[in-house]
């Protein structure tokens, strides 16, 4: 007798066919035809930004043409798993494991619909390198460190690319892709394919002045990789076999994307509570004008406002100035990080909960290892610091386009003001710090 397997192979964040254990373990021998489903859960799919799901649907449509077709469901992912895979008689539906707790929650009901008919539901890989949970402590706890959390990570070997045998793919019944839409925002090219050439491209060249410039916003001198890592067009260990010894700091931000999947892991919970308790009881103002006027772009500090305006035309903000625009959202005009993280989420083509909920509690001084609350983030400075010429400035904010380098981060000094309607800063740095520092007091004692 011969035994037909047919499996699915569930793609979420992975819209990749190379480097994929979970579709090597679809394809294993026995496997006589493979489906590929994509599923657009609409409560999902409505929440997430629009730059997003638009870069998201193009990616689909490359990974679609690579394959021949994928089978796009609409709706409960519990329902829809469970209907297709009975739809083609399946024996197991593969995935890539997804370490968000929304996820983890979802996939936990698909096992169980599909537990129902007897249908195996098989994860096999992660995005990360290392597993998140994977490490702990001698003492069997996780690290709250990066360091030592790196240093028990470097002794993990990255295991090689699994192989994918040829894949026969069953061809898709139904695969009506998501509407286009309205998207103001300028994305770059999405896919595998698009994803590998950036890197390459990325690895033979400026990646060797990385250490260097990545820290100057204006210099356009870091990868953009964040937005395929995001969306699983590649998966890091193909990007780090790339990576020599010399290529230390930018090893360690990959690192750093993995201790944050690890921390997320094992506290879920601080995807919207505080990493540190304790921060929660500090006193914060309610958010009003000046959020939104953080959101536009309009604090009256040149840098914080380049950055909150690259985000509404790119989709996209330097990690530099992440950190500088958090620090001014948390500690000059005193609201909750959350309100930063969500705005965050609402506006980034490469928006991951693991990076963005912990890179915004590092900075509020209520993460993982944290920045020391004290340490207050000077935006004049920060600004003088790594946009010593102004150019970062200028290209997101035309108001100042003529300001000379020299009051470029400080408009309000020129005789006349800021010019061309430019705002005047929303609030005095120096005076906000020590209020800062007067509240993290309370909470101390
Ligand atoms: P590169 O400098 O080229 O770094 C290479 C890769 O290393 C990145 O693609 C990323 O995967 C990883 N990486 C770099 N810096 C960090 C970091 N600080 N933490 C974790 N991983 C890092 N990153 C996201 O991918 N999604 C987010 O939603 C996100 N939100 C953030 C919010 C705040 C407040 C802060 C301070 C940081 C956030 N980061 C986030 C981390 C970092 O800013 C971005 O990963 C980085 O700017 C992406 O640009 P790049 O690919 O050119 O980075």
């Amino acid at each position: 007798m011969i035994v037909v397997t047919r499996a699915v192979m569930w793609f979420r964040d992975d819209l990749r066919l190379g480097d994929h254990p979970a579709l090597a373990a679809a394809t294993r021998n026995g496997v006589d035809g493979v489906l590929a489903l994509y599923v657009v859960d609409e409560t999902a799919w409505d929440r997430t930004n629009s730059p997003r799901r638009a870069y998201r649907r193009s990616s689909l449509k490359n990974l679609a043409d690579a394959i021949g077709g994928i089978e796009i469901a609409y709706g409960d992912p519990a329902v829809e798993v469970r209907r297709v895979a009975r739809d083609i008689d399946a024996g197991s539906v593969h995935v890539q494991s997804d370490i968000d707790p929304h996820g983890r929650q979802r996939d936990g009901r698909v096992v169980a619909a599909l537990a129902e008919d007897d249908i195996r539901f098989e994860t096999t890989g992660s995005a990360y390198i290392v597993d998140p949970g994977d490490i702990l402590k001698p003492d069997g706890t996780p690290y709250r460190v990066y360091s030592p959390f790196a240093n028990a990570w470097s002794t993990r070997r990255a295991p090689s690319p699994p192989g994918v045998s040829a894949t026969h793919w069953l061809p898709p019944r139904s695969s009506k892709f998501p509407d286009a839409e309205a998207n103001t925002v300028s994305l770059p090219p999405a896919g595998e394919q698009a994803a590998l050439s950036r890197w390459h491209a990325y690895a033979n060249g400026a990646l060797g002045d990385y250490e260097l410039v990545r820290d100057n916003p204006g210099a356009n001198a870091t990868s953009r990789m964040s937005i395929p890592l995001a969306h699983g067009e590649i998966h890091p260990r193909t990007m780090w076999a790339d990576l020599q010894p010399t290529d230390s700091a930018f090893r360690r931000e990959l690192v750093f994307r993995e201790f944050y999947a690890d921390v997320l892991w094992h506290r879920p919970d601080t995807v919207e509570h505080y990493y540190n308790p304790a921060f929660a009881d500090m006193e914060y103002d309610e958010p009003g004008d000046d959020l939104e006027a953080w959101k536009q772009g309009r604090t009256g500090m040149p840098i914080v406002d380049a950055g909150m305006r690259q985000l509404l035309a790119e989709g996209w903000m330097h990690n530099r100035v992440r950190m500088i625009v958090a620090s001014f959202l948390v500690k000059d005009l005193h609201l909750e990080w959350q309100h930063g993280a969500n705005h965050f989420l609402d506006r980034l083509t490469d928006a991951d909960r693991a990076s963005n909920q912990h890179g915004w509690q590092w900075v509020a001084g209520c993460g993982t290892d944290a920045a020391p609350y004290f340490r207050i983030f000077n935006p004049v400075l920060q600004g003088k610091k790594f946009d010593p010429d102004g150019d970062y400035v200028r290209r997101h904010v035309p108001e100042l386009r003529d300001v000379p380098s020299s009051r470029i981060h400080e408009p309000w000094l020129l005789p006349d003001g800021p010019p061309g309607g430019y705002p005047l800063p929303l609030v005095d740095h120096a005076e906000e710090r020590i209020e800062s520092l007067a509240r993290y007091d309370r909470i101390r004692r």
